[in-house]
């Protein structure tokens, strides 16, 4: 157990865990809201006994604010003006208990320690072939043969990073990530049964995490880079290109489906990027597509997501034990439910 003062900013975590407000959580600990303001602030510290009573309130164990407290930015969200800040704030706050499961994990020899490659390209106007070497930069430093990536979010572990599954429901957000400098943290929603969706929307959050690292630009040129990275990352020009239809060719484009777990959407994009696919044969196709009802549901189904299991590993493990102590036990709940959905 660590002995560190009261860390303020776990205060704010809780109580985003709990979804309170200051005010609501002053009423319910039979506290003043500028008590809670100046905790949070660090303007003062609680006694012993009320930090106790917070702890109860939030349903935090009274060791939770005294662990170390890693800092990241707000995290890259997609669609940031549509999710509630409520919703955000939760999710960033069960992010934060993710980051300190993998700190937990890795101190015990459970989980590996970060390498996450970070490589700036030249800003906002970087160009799609060097975000494509960007990602295959990251494949040769991680030692991947070429072709397809059998499990990425099992890659993403491999390298110290901290998958977890949540449902994030109506948030608008498929993913969001937090690039913690030892083990930067994916967060990927329950809510898409789709394999494929949701290895890209892996492959897109290791894009933030390599490119961006602790920029946030929040704007729409960020977005299309992590996706012009992912589409590299797990499609390697040098490797597909060949494979690629030139003409609409759904048996052929479905084996790749199957090849290379990836959507047809994204094939059909990755066609046209690499100048396979006319512009004209890929709308004919993406017609053709939405006709059929598969822009909604697409043929070819590649079964159910990838899972992290890693951390889920830990916890199921004895060695769990003085992390247990510290954690949030409705979190880590949560996080052993949404992966076992
Ligand atoms: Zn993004």
């Amino acid at each position: 157990m660590s002995t560190q003062a009261f860390e303020r900013s776990r205060l704010r975590t809780a109580r985003e865990l709990a979804g309170l407000s200051q005010t609501q959580l002053a009423r319910e600990s039979g506290l003043t809201p500028a008590a809670i303001s100046q905790f949070e602030s660090g303007a003062t510290r609680p006694s012993p006994d009320t930090s106790g009573v917070l702890a109860a309130v939030l349903g935090v164990p009274p060791g939770f604010f005294h662990e170390p407290m890693a800092e990241s930015h707000e995290g890259f969200f997609r669609s940031l003006r549509r999710t509630s800040v409520s919703d955000r704030r939760r999710a960033r706050a069960i992010a934060h208990v993710a980051h300190d499961l993998a700190v937990h994990a890795s101190s015990a020899d459970r989980f590996s320690a970060g390498d996450v490659p970070r490589l700036g390209v030249s800003g906002l106007q970087a160009e799609r072939v060097e975000i494509e070497k960007t990602a295959a930069r990251v494949r040769t430093m991680w030692g991947l043969p070429s072709g397809p990536i059998p499990d990425v979010v099992g890659l993403l572990e491999t390298h110290g990073i901290a998958v977890i599954r949540l449902p994030l429901g109506n948030t608008d957000v498929d993913a969001f990530s937090l690039p913690f400098p030892d083990h930067p943290v994916i967060v990927l929603g329950t809510d898409k049964n789709d394999r494929a969706r949701s290895r890209f929307d892996s492959a897109h959050e290791l894009a933030h995490l390599v490119l961006h690292g602790e920029q946030i630009w929040g704007v729409r040129e960020v977005e299309t880079q992590a996706h012009q990275f992912a589409a590299a990352f797990l499609m390697p020009a040098e490797d597909i290109h060949d494979q690629l239809p030139t003409t609409v060719d759904w048996p052929t484009l479905f084996a790749l489906k199957r090849q290379w777990q990836v959507s047809l959407a994204a094939l059909l994009m990755r066609a046209r990027t690499l100048g396979r696919m006319s512009e004209s044969t890929y709308l004919t196709a993406i017609k053709a597509a939405s006709a059929r009802g598969w822009r909604r549901v697409e043929p070819v189904p590649l079964g159910g997501p990838e899972q992290p299991t890693r951390l889920l590993a830990y916890l199921a493990s004895a060695d769990s034990a003085p992390a247990r102590v510290v954690l949030p036990s409705r979190v880590v709940e949560s996080l052993q439910i949404a992966a076992a959905a």
